[in-house]
């Protein structure tokens, strides 16, 4: 999934609880993307980004106990949220292949996430030649991976209905 699918999920998750501070808000949706920084290590090291410890949930929760290390203070739902806005992005990347596997779509034909990190080993994959730049990694996912894209109109669709709806209830309520 691209990162604007990610950051309107994360945000959506916000939505769960309505007591949360803007700064817990803001941890939560930074939790929802941070796993792609990784994305430079992978392009170093010529491998899929989704190989590495980073995209496992034993990667997801040692990010998450940095995270609510660094920002004590903040609710146990909120260190909650954080962590499921972790495991949602490993989901919402697995997500194309099971779409693949449903015949939704063409591409995403093999598993994405290790699960099972550190019983079982990681995949050790290189990025096809097709992937070599952004671009056309893009255009190959717009063109092929159909229901990643709606799923991805959806949240993002999803997530402004709500970030409009709320921006205008606070002005009602100045
Ligand atoms: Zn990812």
């Amino acid at each position: 999934m691209l990162p604007l699918g990610h950051l309107s999920a994360s945000y959506l998750l916000t939505k769960l609880s309505k007591k949360l501070s803007l700064k817990e808000i803001l941890l939560i949706v930074f939790a929802g993307f941070v796993l792609d920084f990784d994305i430079f290590i992978g392009v170093a090291l010529d491998k899929s980004h989704h190989d590495l410890i980073t995209h496992t949930p034993f990667g997801a929760i040692i990010v998450w106990l940095i995270l609510v290390l660094i920002f004590k203070n903040i609710s146990s739902f909120a260190k909650l949220l954080t962590l499921t806005s972790l495991i949602l992005h490993l989901i919402l990347d697995e997500i194309g292949y099971w779409f693949y596997v449903l015949k939704f779509q063409t591409i995403v034909n093999q598993p994405q996430i290790s699960w099972l990190y550190p019983l079982k080993p990681l995949f050790n994959r290189s990025v096809p030649s097709s992937f070599c730049s952004i671009g056309s990694f893009i255009w190959l996912y717009l063109n092929n991976a159909w229901a990643n894209v709606l799923l991805e109109i959806i949240l993002f669709g999803a997530a402004l209905l709500i970030l409009g709806i709320n921006y205008k209830n606070s002005r009602i309520n100045k």
